[in-house]
Formats: C-alpha cells, sequence, structure tokens
C-alpha cells in the first residue's frame, strides 16, 4: 500500500449542502443513489487496500460530508440534541452499502461533529464554511502503533509556545488521515491532572511542517479505510487552531459513539444476512432444509432485536434522557450489534456451504471486515462496565471505561479505550 495523493483533486470537487435539517428520507434516498457502485467497488478496494476516493467524492456532492454540521453552515444538523435518530439511520445505511465507506464517514462526520461543538464563534467561522465546502477531518485518538507491541499509552501533548503550540506526538489507527485537509488530534495541554481533564482537539493541517503519514495499514479487514500511523514531529499548531476547553469532551459534551458503531455494525449484519437470503433462495435444496430456515429465522430474530434496541437507545437520545442511561443502553445495543455482525457472516458460511467461500462472493469479506471493525474497541471491556452497573457500583457515559474518553490506569492515561471517532 502506499500512500496516495488524490486527495486535493477531491478536495476541490463539489460539495453538497443543506438548507433545513432534512427528512431522514431524504438522506437515505440519496445514500441509496451511491450505494450500488460502492458496493461494486468494494472488492477492488479491498484486494489494492485502498482509499474509496470515487465514494467519497460522490458522498460530498451528495452532501454525506456534511451530516454532523448545524444546518447554518450547510449542515444536516444530525448527532445535536432531539436529532440522533436519523444520523444512525444513515449511518445503518450506509453500512449496509459498504461498512469501510459507512466507516470513514463516520469518522469524518464525528470529527466535524466535534469541531463544531467545542469551538469559539470565530473558530466556528473559520472551519465550518471549509468543511462544508469539502475540507475532510479525521479524527486521530487511538496511539497503538500498528508495528509495536505493549499497552496504549496516551502521551500526546501540546507544549505552549508563543502564538500556540508544539505537538510531537504519534497517533495510529488514523481513518480517514491520506483523504483529510484537517487531523483533528485528541491531546492534552500539559499539567498534573488526569489526561482526559486536560484533554482538548488540536485542528492540524496535514499540510503542516512536520506531519508525516506511515505507509502502515495491512490489514486483515477494513482494508480500504487505510487507517495509518501518523507522527507529528515538533509540529506548530497555532492558537486559533487549538479547539475546545480542557476536560470539555467528558463536561461540556453528553454525546459518545456507541451508537454509531452499533448501527455500522447492524447495517453489515443486514447486509450478510441478506446475502445468505437471496443465495439461499436460489438453491431450492437449501430452501427446503427446516435446518436452514430455522437458522435463518434465528438470524432474523437477532437482527429485529439488536433494531429495536437502536431505535430505542436513540428515541431515549432524541428525548434528552439521562446520559449514563442513555450510554448504559447504547453499550448493550453495540454488544447486540456485534455479536450480531460477527456471527451471521461466520455461522452463515455453514448454510450456504464452501463455494460461498469464492471470491466473486461477498461474504469472506464482509467476515473479515466485521472481525476486525468490532476490535475497534473491545466487546468485553464495555460489557463489563455493564455488569459493574447490576453490581450497583454506577456507570459513567464519560468518566468511566468505554469507547468514548480515555480511561486512567495508574499514573497514566491508558488506550484501548481512546477517543477517536
Ligand atoms: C478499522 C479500525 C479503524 C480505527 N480508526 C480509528 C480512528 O480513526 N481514530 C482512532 O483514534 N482510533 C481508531 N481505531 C483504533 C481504536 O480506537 C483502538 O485504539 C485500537 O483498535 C486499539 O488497538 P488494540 O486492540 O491492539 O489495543 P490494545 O489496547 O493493546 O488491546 C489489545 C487487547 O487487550 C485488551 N485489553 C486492553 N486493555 C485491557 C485491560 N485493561 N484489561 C483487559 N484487557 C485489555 C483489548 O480488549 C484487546 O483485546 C481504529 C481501529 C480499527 C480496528
Amino acid at each position: 500500500m502506499t500512500i496516495p495523493t488524490e486527495a486535493t483533486s477531491i478536495e476541490s470537487s463539489g460539495a453538497g449542502s443543506w438548507t433545513e435539517v432534512p427528512d431522514v428520507a431524504e438522506v437515505l434516498s440519496r445514500i441509496d443513489a451511491l450505494g450500488p457502485r460502492w458496493r461494486e467497488r468494494a472488492r477492488k478496494l479491498d484486494e489494492a487496500v485502498e482509499y474509496p476516493y470515487e465514494n467519497f467524492a460522490e458522498a460530498k456532492a451528495a452532501g454525506l460530508h456534511a451530516l454532523t454540521l448545524p444546518t447554518k453552515y450547510g449542515g444536516a444538523g444530525f448527532w445535536l440534541p432531539g436529532r440522533y435518530s436519523p444520523w444512525y439511520q444513515a449511518l445503518e445505511r450506509l453500512a449496509w452499502w459498504e461498512t469501510n465507506t459507512a466507516q470513514l464517514l463516520q469518522v469524518h462526520n464525528h470529527a466535524a461533529g466535534i469541531i463544531a461543538w467545542h469551538s469559539t464563534p470565530e473558530q466556528r467561522e473559520r472551519f465550518l464554511p471549509e468543511i462544508a465546502d469539502g475540507a475532510i477531518c479525521a479524527s486521530l485518538g487511538s496511539e497503538a502503533h500498528l508495528y509495536e507491541n505493549g499497552a496504549e499509552v496516551l502521551e500526546a501533548e501540546l507544549i505552549k509556545v508563543n502564538g500556540g503550540y508544539r505537538l510531537t506526538a504519534r497517533k495510529g489507527f488514523a481513518s480517514v488521515a491520506v483523504a483529510a485537509k484537517y487531523l483533528m488530534v485528541w491531546c492534552a495541554v500539559e499539567g498534573d491532572a488526569p489526561y482526559a481533564g486536560r484533554m482538548l482537539f488540536a485542528v492540524v493541517d496535514v499540510d503542516s511542517d512536520g506531519v508525516e503519514l506511515l505507509d502502515d495499514w495491512q490489514m486483515l479487514g477494513m482494508r480500504s479505510t487505510i487507517s495509518c500511523g501518523v507522527k507529528f514531529n515538533d509540529v506548530f499548531v497555532p492558537d486559533s487552531h487549538v479547539v475546545g476547553k480542557p476536560g470539555g469532551w467528558v463536561t461540556e459534551d453528553p454525546r459518545t459513539f456507541s451508537c454509531a458503531y452499533a448501527s455500522n455494525h447492524l447495517g453489515s449484519a443486514q447486509a450478510a444476512f441478506d446475502f445468505l437470503a437471496g443465495y439461499i433462495s436460489n438453491r431450492p435444496d437449501l430452501c427446503d432444509s427446516e435446518v436452514v430456515r430455522v437458522k435463518l429465522g434465528q438470524m432474523d430474530a437477532r437482527l429485529f432485536a439488536t433494531r429495536a434496541c437502536l431505535q430505542a437507545t436513540a428515541k431515549r437520545l432524541d428525548q434528552g434522557d439521562d446520559p449514563d442511561e442513555c450510554e448504559a443502553d447504547a453499550v448493550r445495543t453495540m454488544h447486540l450489534a456485534k455479536d450480531a455482525v460477527l456471527t451471521i457472516p461466520y455461522q452463515g458460511f455453514d448454510l450456504v456451504g464452501a463455494r460461498a467461500c469464492h471470491e466473486r462472493y461477498p461474504l469472506g469479506q464482509m467476515m473479515r471486515d466485521a472481525r476486525t471493525f468490532t476490535l475497534h474497541f473491545s466487546d468485553d471491556l464495555y460489557v463489563e462496565r455493564l455488569a459493574q452497573l447490576a453490581l450497583g457500583n454506577g456507570f459513567s457515559a464519560k468518566g468511566g471505561r468505554g469507547g468514548s474518553t480515555p480511561f486512567e490506569v495508574g499514573s497514566g492515561a491508558s488506550g484501548q479505550a481512546t477517543a477517536g471517532a
């Protein structure tokens, strides 16, 4: 894999926008118009370990890069109070068509939504029109380095200098980075407080001196996301590009990423199920098997349960229910979604047999993508928190170990649960 440079030409292509909060049906129909091409390209992109530039250009033209920007700036206003449900519906549909592109649009839109929320009015005027115009944002939280083993420790720290800060750091798993104009880096200001309490966002222009994208993404699945490593070698970050107050992600923003992951996993699981149902319906010998039908029926029910939980959780978020309670429900939902996306393709092979392993079918890639993506944040670490809640030890959406905030281990802040996307 080589880090391509087409990003600039894609950036200058037309970007669609929204003049008011759209009806979700309109967003879904725009996704459906693009989806068949994305699905068709998926295997080649996977084989070549290539970023879906064309998909992104099309997504931008359809305004899908601006789903989480406020409507004042040409966005659809999703992932904002009262408007969580349409965001998750859009993500599920995107992933139904193609999970890699869905994940990348999720990362970018979350980064854009974070910049929109935490910026000062001046920063909003600076960054949001650019993003609406097509500047793509990555979200760099993880410090798990692909070619090194050992515990992931969050160390990225801004050092104050005249007019801004200096940043020397290494981030890993940076989805979207190869196509980004802005690298939104989760980092801390200097101090003795716990990492999450000092954390804010450095919005680094990818062309800044000292930024180096690493050619290290050779993975089992999610290959076309090119979630590469990025080095920051004494990069100057002007004051104007440091967004948020220290700790603001934890204290001033109730949002998390859990339902978004659940949505992607659910969409991917549904796509695998639909493939299986299609394959089986063309095989009278399989259709006639009660054993096969029972298995398929169980999968159908699992998808229904996951979707019902996602919708219920999204509704609670839209109603403005207690954020900790909502997040506990989101974690429950994500557990079910991970289970669905891991088991349906895997067990599906038992129904459709060895010939479905041929590369002309999508099930193998679906299984690899699911296995890789569900490791983004470990399910075990999430559900353990639910057990703590059941044992009377409480649950905090942002203050505990989870996929949305770094947690403390000993004196430093340790990863797995790094924020990111
Ligand atoms: C496709 C993909 C895209 C990604 N994109 C982004 C992105 O855009 N931005 C970003 O910031 N991050 C991204 N990530 C990275 C993600 O946020 C994690 O940082 C990364 O996956 C952690 O790698 P790891 O599992 O090797 O970490 P480790 O923390 O080393 O985990 C290794 C294993 O140890 C377990 N483990 C860890 N800590 C404990 C503990 N205390 N107790 C018991 N078990 C533990 C984990 O569950 C896991 O099974 C992406 C990940 C994937 C897979």
